[in-house]
């Protein structure tokens, strides 16, 4: 990964292909590496959507080797859904492609001076761009399947559906998934808006011909590696829950500690979770044959295996085994218990090119402002499909939960820094209400994931509903999930991660045989913080001050049965969050 592939869109003539070596970013990956782009490189007064903004995607530090688990890829902007600086994280297979063909990073950056739509192909013998309006407002499935009759069977696609392509800022980017099907997203801030606004709707990647990428020192990786499998497989969540139950072993688990938000964060438990329970999708999808949910990668190299595949009740393929936070925004978030009901929505968001967590929060607003009953399935099935439409309330919807919120006179919209908060109620997870509000991302779980301390113990344990520690629980998090992102890790590995000092030890070892480099601890607690500082560099020049770093009035006012709590940590401990 030696070189940064940047296309820029309103060159003179048309778009103009430029291949330079990384220069001042050598070394750096993921996160680390989409987060120093945008802040060295985009104006932070830029509009989201205009020539100034760049879209970069760039795989982790170990993508394209033969490390576990390095398949992520990071999505990096100026967002139109916050207005700050945005990393979405993606699986999928392009990530190690693209990071086996040598970029470090793909940027798009200007803006066509015609509205036209491209597609771009990278393969081991160069870039190629061409102008292809046929691809006007084709979903991603059926853009998919038009690229593998074009560019052949072996091709994987980045791309937008119809929400990028109208440039609404709940839009995702889509990332083939092993089977070659558009089910990994880029979702949240509105990166496929980003990738609308350039005019790109599909970059398709073949990597034929390409070598895995080699390590400095192939024995002490091999060795490394090893270890650190053998870490994830002992470990209770990341061997056993996750592989077994997919990410919505969650439901039972965060319903029972009374955090399940519910119709809209009224409720901190639903009524309906057993009916949408990971226990009860796996036994369906099992029932139901097929792949069942136990042994599904998100992309090659995956050990844990947290994904599976959902038929419907003939045995067609509806979807990807939807995700807990897919499970609960179009599930309890709208007091809806019918799982055929979500795969349905979650296929759709993935067509639309939708992120689903936005599009949950934004029906359950758009239910208590009167649109559709909670628990009413059908309306919410033809919300989505308005979006994808473009009708005015589509467009509306998929501009997101404090959007739709404004329209419809709303007072509950539960966002950060516009962005919707995903499945767990700050209030009955105080740590992750620390996370929500001082993350440069808006709402965000993945970015400090608190609810591993509090509810489930992971790393020692701290007392959800007790203000005391969270702030600091959250900054080591914060600071720990940066580094973790920039390696192009999935972030499952945390968990044992954080319980198993030797795990994580394996990943340092791992790292460091890889690249030749000799990292400590420290100096990866070091990487955290510097990716944190540039972000939150950027979004305080783009105008953000600590009073963004608040949750909604309502979360400290009104009370969460069922344990009739409110947000207790206090501004003075919000503010010290970022204090390194
Ligand atoms: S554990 Fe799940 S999310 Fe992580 S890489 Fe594997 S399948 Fe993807």
């Amino acid at each position: 990964m030696d070189k940064i592939l940047r296309i820029d869109m309103g060159a003179d003539g048309g778009p103009e292909i430029k291949t330079e070596p990384v220069g001042d970013y050598a070394g750096m990956g993921g996160r680390g590496l989409t987060s120093a782009i945008v802040s060295k490189e985009v104006p932070p007064s830029c509009h989201p959507l205009g020539e100034d903004n760049k879209l970069v995607i760039a795989p982790g530090m170990l993508s394209g080797s033969t490390a576990a688990m390095s398949g992520r890829i990071s999505v990096g902007c100026k967002s139109p859904l916050t207005g700050g600086i945005k990393e979405a994280n993606a699986g999928g297979q392009p990530c190690q492609m693209i990071a086996r063909l040598g970029y470090a990073a793909i940027v798009l950056e200007g803006k066509a001076k015609e509205n036209n739509l491209y597609k771009v192909l990278i393969n081991k013998d160069g870039v190629n761009i061409e102008e292809d309006n046929s691809l006007c407002m084709l979903g991603n499935y059926d853009l998919v399947d038009k690229m593998k009759a074009e560019y052949g069977e072996k091709v994987h696609c980045i791309s937008i559906g119809q929400a990028g392509e109208m440039k609404l800022a709940g839009a995702s980017i889509a990332f083939t998934d092993m089977e070659q099907r558009p089910t990994r997203h880029a979702g949240r801030g509105g990166v496929g808006a980003v990738m609308g606004a350039k005019g790109v709707k599909v970059i398709v990647v073949d990597d034929t011909g390409c070598k895995m990428r080699e390590p400095a020192d192939p024995e002490a990786f091999k060795a490394a590696n090893k270890e650190f499998v053998s870490g994830l497989r002992k470990h209770p969540v990341s061997g056993e829950g996750l592989p077994t139950y997919g990410t919505n072993v969650l439901t039972n688990v965060i319903n029972e500690a009374g955090a399940y938000p519910t119709k809209n964060f009224q409720l901190g438990q639903f009524g309906g979770c057993e009916k949408i329970s990971g226990e009860t999708q796996a036994e369906t999808e099992n029932a139901r044959g097929g792949e069942g949910s136990a042994t599904h990668g998100c992309h090659r190299g995956c050990v844990i295996r947290c994904s599976g595949t959902f038929y419907d009740k003939d045995g067609n393929y509806v979807t990807k085994q939807p995700e807990y936070e897919t499970v609960w925004a179009h599930g309890g978030n709208c007091g809806i218990e019918d799982l055929d009901a979500i795969a349905q929505i979650d296929r759709l968001d993935d067509d639309y090119g939708l992120d689903t967590i936005e599009m949950g929060a934004t029906i359950a607003v758009a239910m208590e402002g009167g649109i559709a009953e909670f628990g009413d399935a059908e309306a919410a099935i033809n919300l989505v499909k308005e979006v994808g439409k473009g009708s005015h309330l589509g467009r509306i919807l998929g501009s997101g939960a404090a959007v739709t919120g404004k329209v419809l006179g709303v007072e509950r919209v539960p966002v950060v820094k516009g962005q919707a908060m995903p499945a767990y109620d700050p209030r009955g997870i105080q740590g992750i209400g620390v996370t929500y509000a001082t993350s440069t991302m808006g709402a965000d779980h993945t970015s400090g994931y608190a609810v591993g301390s509090n509810i489930m113990g992971v790393g020692g344990k701290t007392d959800a509903l007790s203000p005391e520690g969270q702030a600091e629980l959250s900054r080591n998090l914060q600071i720990a999930t940066a580094a973790v992102d920039a390696t192009g890790m999935c972030l499952f590995i945390a968990f044992p991660l954080l319980d198993q000092p030797e795990t994580f030890q394996a990943l340092i070892d791992m790292i460091n045989a890889f690249s030749g480099a000799s990292l400590t601890a420290d100096d990866v607690t070091e990487l955290g913080k510097s990716i944190l500082k540039s972000e939150r560099g950027f979004n305080a020049a783009a105008g953000f001050t600590n009073k963004d770093d608040r949750l909604p009035d309502y979360f400290k006012k009104e009370k969460l049965p069922p344990h009739d709590i409110v947000f207790q940590v206090s501004d003075e401990d919000l503010d010290q969050v970022h204090n390194y």
